[in-house]
């Protein structure tokens, strides 16, 4: 991994050159708000996927803001980040059920944790669905508890999710990235819709120079002469990283010289990652212009920054995606999303301006291609995708939108 000097964590004032003085001062007013109360996030990775991603960022800052915050991480055996990997997918519609001995795994890791946990705050924040049951094992609780869900819940299993109704309605609010998500039979005092954010500070968003940018390709073997076409997502039935090789290839007959870049990392909490790593590696075969960068080959949140960057096109063929950081991450750096029309891609891919929403990976292939054919208009829908990027998701909007639930609350 490369590293350059001048990294370090950007603090909540350090926003200000991004979205000026007075949104920090609102975030400041909504802080001053909840002065002396504390917040305990919980969920159940420190590393990898959107919710460690949001909470890495999101954690100092409210810390910043003045708050007493602290950042739990559940602790759970392969079994048990199997059964949860299951009601994720179910609740994505897959068609699985739990079985009885799941059931109790899945609850009994629940209950190890909230008791070894200190959830005394006066706010619990329960990130998605591995750490939801934590509830019910603290029914003298103090605090106001809040259940984000982050999964595409557009066609969920009802079986699973009746199980997990009787938990999610023991909270004092939810909160959605999208309405589309709301399920009618939810019964709780609130319910919000506030879509995720990235952090345009970071090692994955900030600016970088050219010559690091090339850097990194060349370290990693990628051309900067040639056309790049990159998808940045997990390793995971959701992400269609066959769907994205399928869609590459459709594009090479056009542009023989044309790259894929998988940037694919393994999640803690994600047991399938290997079984998706398999597929998506037998379905490349031994083409050298597919490239899978993983997290176990350096490359991390400067490299996906450079990926991202370099690349003429960003494709996100995730046939389920709650909201799919991966996209507003390429939109920010000026470059079009062709992305499927599912879960919280249309909120960011604004069909013919910010890139093109699509059914199909031929679809995709031709929507990629006349990207590659007009650099002048695909040049100018990265930069619709900028300023959509800037007035909707960036991390100071959803901090804003975070405090003020809570202020909700006082
Ligand atoms: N990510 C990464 N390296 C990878 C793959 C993903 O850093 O190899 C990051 C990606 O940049 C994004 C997050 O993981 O910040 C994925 O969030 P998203 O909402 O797109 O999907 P999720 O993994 O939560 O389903």
């Amino acid at each position: 991994m490369l590293k350059t000097a001048e990294e370090r964590v950007p603090r909540l004032g350090d926003f200000s050159q991004v979205v000026g003085q007075q949104e920090i001062d609102s975030i400041r007013t909504l802080a001053e708000g909840l002065r002396g109360m504390s917040i305990t996030e919980v969920n159940s990775t420190s590393y990898g996927g959107g919710v460690a991603e949001i909470l890495r960022s999101m954690v100092p800052l409210i810390r910043d803001a003045g708050l007493d915050v602290r950042w739990e991480v559940i602790e759970g055996s392969f079994e048990f980040f199997s059964v949860t990997k299951k009601i994720h997918n179910a609740l994505q519609g897959m068609n699985v059920e739990l079985t009885d001995d799941e059931r109790r795994i899945y609850l009994e890791y629940n209950k190890m944790n909230s008791e070894r946990m200190q959830l005394d705050t006066d706010f619990v924040v329960v990130e998605d669905t591995q750490p939801t049951p934590m509830i019910d094992f603290h029914r003298t609780r103090r605090g106001k508890w809040v259940w984000r869900c982050h999964v595409d819940l557009s066609t969920p299993s009802i079986a699973v999710w009746n199980f997990l109704d009787e938990y999610i309605n023991r909270y004092d609010a939810a909160v959605f990235s999208s309405e589309k998500y709301v399920i009618p039979t939810l019964k709780l005092p609130k319910v919000s819709i506030i879509p995720p954010s990235i952090n345009p500070l970071s090692d994955k968003n900030r600016e970088i120079p050219e010559d690091l940018v090339l850097k990194i390709l060349e370290r990693h073997g990628v051309k900067q002469d040639k056309p790049i076409i990159t998808q940045v997502g997990r390793f995971d039935p959701w992400k269609d990283t066959t769907g994205a090789i399928d869609v590459y290839r459709m594009i090479k007959k056009e542009f023989p010289q044309v790259q894929l870049l998988l940037v694919a990392s393994m999640a803690n909490d994600d047991p399938e990652g290997w079984l998706y790593f398999e597929k998506t590696a037998r379905h490349a075969g031994d083409d050298g212009d597919i490239h899978i960068l993983t997290d176990l080959i350096g490359v991390k949140d400067l490299e996906v920054n450079a990926f991202q960057r370099a690349s003429d096109v960003i494709l996100q063929m995730s046939t389920r995606e709650g909201f799919g950081l991966t996209v507003s991450e390429g939109l920010w750096k000026g470059v079009p999303v062709v992305g499927r029309n599912v879960g919280g891609i249309p909120l960011q891919v604004i069909n013919g301006s910010t890139g093109f929403l699509v059914d199909t990976t031929s679809e995709a292939a031709e929507k990629t291609i006349y990207l590659l054919k007009n650099q002048e208009e695909a040049k100018k829908m990265g930069e619709n995708g900028k300023e959509h990027v800037f007035r909707n998701f960036l991390i100071t909007r959803l901090l804003r939108d975070h405090l003020r639930l809570l202020n909700g609350f006082t």
